[in-house]
């Protein structure tokens, strides 16, 4: 399970394994709750505009055996651009019709963001929502979702 923890990217490549990074205060599982989160060494993920891999820090609780990345917040999970940035380049692909390419964001890559919003608003929204690509995009949110996962 990820769980997103506003952190200093700056502060986790100066220090790597030595950041501080935060400790869920207990488990998250409904009917455990316990207090006793082990660290659970470190997993390797790479974001844009990093040189990879950066570590992230692991939990396991001892009592369900359930296991808890820490997460820069601001990114999903296999996502390596930042989330405002995928809203901010998709709304400008809807309104102005045109592709933002600076950054070195591809066409392609935009392009695949907007194929899977536009798939997962119809898998998880349905045929009867009636909003914009744009609302969609809110609304997958508001429902826990990742708006541009792909399948
Ligand atoms: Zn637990």
């Amino acid at each position: 399970m990820s769980l997103f923890f506003v952190v200093y990217f700056k502060e986790i490549i100066r220090l790597g394994r030595r950041y501080p990074f935060p400790r869920p205060p207990n488990c998250l599982r409904e009917g455990c709750k316990s207090r006793r989160l082990w660290g659970h060494g470190y997993i390797e993920a790479y974001f844009e505009g990093y040189e990879g891999p950066i570590s992230l820090r692991r939990y396991r609780c001892r009592d369900c055996g359930r296991v808890y990345t820490i997460r820069p917040f601001g990114y999903w999970p296999r996502h390596h651009v930042e989330v405002r940035i995928i809203i901010q380049r998709l709304c400008k692909r809807i309104k102005a019709g045109k592709w933002d390419k600076s950054d070195g964001l591809t066409r392609q890559r935009q392009g695949q963001w907007l194929r899977a919003l536009k798939k997962n608003i119809m898998a998880y929204l349905g045929m009867s929502f009636r909003g914009s690509i744009t609302e969609g995009f809110y609304e997958l949110m508001y429902t826990g979702r990742i708006p541009v996962q792909r399948a």
